[in-house]
């Protein structure tokens, strides 16, 4: 790839932001779709901050659910500040859905006839520093021998197309369900939860990243989470998932964190 001129100016915020840098909880979070910035040169697209802050911008709810749950499991986690529409950091570079220039009926202005230089900037200053920054922290611990179990933290719609989804939440996964089996086992047993086996999405190489690359290669257990947004929209939501999902991740934490 070629050298790029800088996309990002100081006053942008960083791509990557992580808490509990020395957490020592074996799960290891990701936020893909946790922020909703925009670089300022990117003059936010095209769009009025009133789409950025619709589900097509962000994972509402999730970068607070994330948080807290990092900080109840004494977890790291790893977040993007960058919204999805800038460049979407779970999907694979060559895919049509990594810069969009709709979505959910949402024209995006900034994204149209984009030049090779304009793509490159987006995938060396967003997309490459937050998947380095996860590979990183993955190495670090292979090399230390500590166990990880990988977790994609995402939050979807509650209506899609005019379909309502009556999911709270849902565990993703392609070829590996051991942990995503008995963590929807786990939330089931809760007894007040409908949970999506592979719903509202499937984890697939053609639509997603941080799963296929940064778990299955390495052969560690992972989940991709999703949680209904409307649950989690408010601080008290986030609470209350981070509390229950910090009790069931600790119960499985024996299970599958083995080094
Ligand atoms: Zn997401």
């Amino acid at each position: 790839m070629q050298p790029v001129a800088t996309l990002l100016s100081p006053l942008d915020p960083a791509p990557v932001q992580v808490l509990r840098e020395g957490g020592r909880s074996p799960f290891l979070l990701i936020a893909d779709h946790a922020g909703r910035a925009v670089p300022s040169a990117l003059g936010r697209l095209g769009l009025p901050q009133s789409e950025l802050d619709r589900h097509i911008g962000w994972d509402i709810g999730i970068a607070g659910t994330t948080a807290r749950l990092s900080e109840r499991l004494d977890a790291c986690a790893i977040l993007q500040a960058y919204s999805r529409l800038v460049i979407d950091c779970n999907r694979p570079l060559d895919s049509p859905g990594s810069i969009v220039e709709r979505s959910d009926g949402t024209p995006v202005p900034g994204n149209l006839d984009l030049d090779a230089h304009q793509r490159a900037q987006r995938i060396a200053e967003i997309f490459e520093p937050y998947h380095a920054r996860i590979a990183a922290e993955l190495d670090r611990r292979a090399s230390a021998g500590r166990p990880v179990v990988l977790v994609a933290m995402h939050s979807f719609t509650p209506s899609m197309a005019g379909n309502d989804r009556p999911w709270h939440a849902g565990v993703l996964y392609q070829r590996d369900a051991r942990f995503a089996h008995a963590l929807l086992e786990a939330l089931r047993d809760e007894g007040d939860l409908v949970v999506g086996d592979n719903e509202p999405y499937r984890v697939s190489d053609a639509t997603d990243y941080a799963i296929p690359v940064h778990a299955e290669r390495r052969g560690l257990p992972h989940v991709e989470l999703e949680i209904r947004q409307d649950l989690i929209a408010d601080e008290a939501g986030q609470q209350a998932w981070a509390q229950r999902l910090a009790r069931l991740f600790t119960a499985l934490q024996d299970r599958f964190a083995r080094s």
